[in-house]
């Protein structure tokens, strides 16, 4: 598996002997063999790590290194729109400090970002943001300092999803899908007037997350909720599944002992005799 074959199995050894047992394996040539916590394959030599079961390491895999890879994409696209938006923020905040030459400072402003929104196929004069920042420049110092501060607010929203989601935490994902949710109904409402391929495009990023994230996270209760997202990691978690083998082998054994001599000296007295008889032999 990638993750593995980048940073290394991960095997431990757990203190209770029963899940060791499940965990551990003898091999004719090289020793001991310990299962990986996540690929699941058998690795020989010493375990990395021991202790107590319940203290193993938390291993991210299969469904969730997916999920921790497509919300990667998400906050790079994220990280995109916070720097754009912060780049706007600091055109209009500066242009709100050189009236006197708006326009010139504006074109001079512009020539910089030109070059490099064009080179990420947008061209700029035709953004509506670019018309709004020309309607900007008949606006009060005040109204521009809003609007500056807006954008810097927006930037600094999108740049918070995207470390959230980035670093797959809950609270990333609560953020980024709330923040989201926000913004989808300006959306319709600007698709509702004209739709174009990158307002379709936005919108349809920004639904998507939002539907993912309650989705395959479970948020807001959804699916079972928090406590049915941590209860599917954990049942696919290695560690989890040793421990519940080795319980089910003890619960297996005692159930042997029980039934050796338990239903029948109960339910019969007669056979009380013959089975005292039978532990007498041996
Ligand atoms: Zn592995």
């Amino acid at each position: 598996m990638l993750a593995c074959g980048r940073s290394g199995h991960v095997t431990y050894a757990p203190a209770e002997a029963d899940v060791r047992h499940q965990l551990s394996a003898r091999t004719a040539e090289s020793g001991d063999a310990w299962r990986c916590l996540r690929c699941g394959t058998f690795v020989t030599g010493e375990p990395q790590l021991s202790g107590p079961a319940a203290e193993a390491p938390a291993v991210r895999r299969g469904k969730e290194i997916r999920s921790a890879f497509i919300l990667r994409v998400f906050a790079i696209e994220r990280f995109v729109r916070a720097v754009a938006a912060g780049l706007l923020a600091y055109v209009v905040w500066r242009i709100g400090y050189s009236r006197q030459s708006a326009e010139r400072a504006f074109d001079r402003e512009l020539a910089a970002f030109r070059g490099l929104f064009q080179d990420v196929g947008y061209r700029i004069e035709h953004s509506k943001l670019v018309g709004l920042i020309h309607h900007a420049l008949t606006l009060s110092p005040t109204t521009i300092k809003l609007v500056a501060g807006g954008l810097a607010g927006y930037a600094v929203i999108e740049l918070i999803e995207g470390i959230g989601l980035w670093l797959s935490r809950r609270w990333g994902e609560y953020f980024a899908m709330v923040a989201t949710s926000l913004g989808l109904p300006y959306e319709v409402y600007e698709l509702a007037s004209k739709i174009t391929v990158i307002r379709s495009l936005l919108f349809a990023v920004n639904l998507a997350l939002v539907l993912y994230l309650v989705n395959t996270k479970r948020l807001f209760g959804v699916r079972g909720g928090k406590h049915a997202y941590e209860a599917r990691l954990r049942s696919e978690s290695v560690m989890e599944a040793a421990t519940e083998a080795a319980a089910a082998r003890r619960e297996e054994l005692a159930a042997a002992d029980r039934g050796a001599a338990g239903p029948e000296t109960v339910t019969s007295p007669g056979a009380v005799a013959e089975t005292s008889q039978n532990a007498a032999q041996y």
